[in-house]
């Protein structure tokens, strides 16, 4: 498995990884999917390093990016993708800025509570959240065929207007963002 400086990798299983960012309070993680004909990555993380040094390393495929939501710890390396995709309810959020988050409390945020060495690339002062227009937009039933496994997409909004979660129908994973927190007592917005 690959070992990383900023990045921790996991298999979960031969075509499914998680990717997570552990040295961040937010400790936000992103899964890269591979199909057969194209992968998919759900949410692209902090934006603090390059994920996509990660999944270039993963897979050859091309690569699609699909946003469970639009908060700048999921979509911190949009940028580097040219198809994303979002539920239209965050769709505003992701191209003209987060509603009611300055970029000094963005700044805050990012920079604060980070326990391993970040990159040398990564500037807190400077830091912009990524801002751009969606490719597409996904909707609840949409069902996303990757050759050899389907992804089916729920709305389930809550913790953000147009969160989704996103059932991998093969292995019967299920992706839920930020729709549940792991630690007790589970929290489910
Ligand atoms: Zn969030």
């Amino acid at each position: 498995m690959i070992k990383d400086s900023w990045f921790t990798i996991q298999e979960i299983d031969i075509e499914t990884y998680a990717i997570s960012e552990y040295g961040h309070w937010e400790k936000v993680h992103s899964f890269l999917l591979v199909g057969k004909e194209k992968a998919v990555l759900i949410d692209t993380g902090l934006g603090i390093d390059n994920i996509k040094r990660i999944t270039d390393e993963l897979t050859h495929l091309p690569i699609v990016v699909f946003t469970t939501h639009v908060h700048t710890d999921h979509i911190g390396c949009h940028g580097e993708f040219e198809e994303i995709y979002v539920h239209e309810g965050d769709s505003d959020w992701l191209i003209n800025g987060i509603k009611g988050l300055s970029i000094e409390q963005i700044r805050k945020d990012i920079s604060r509570d980070i326990t391993i060495p970040t990159p040398e690339t990564f500037n807190p002062d400077t830091y912009k959240p990524f801002q751009g227009v969606p490719t597409g937009f996904l909707q609840d039933g949409d069902v996303i065929d990757l050759g050899n496994r389907k992804l089916v997409i729920y709305h389930t909004p809550g913790h953000s207007p147009g969160h989704i979660s996103l059932f991998d129908n093969k292995s019967g994973y299920l992706f839920t963002g930020d729709l549940l927190y792991d630690e007790t007592p589970i929290y489910g917005f």
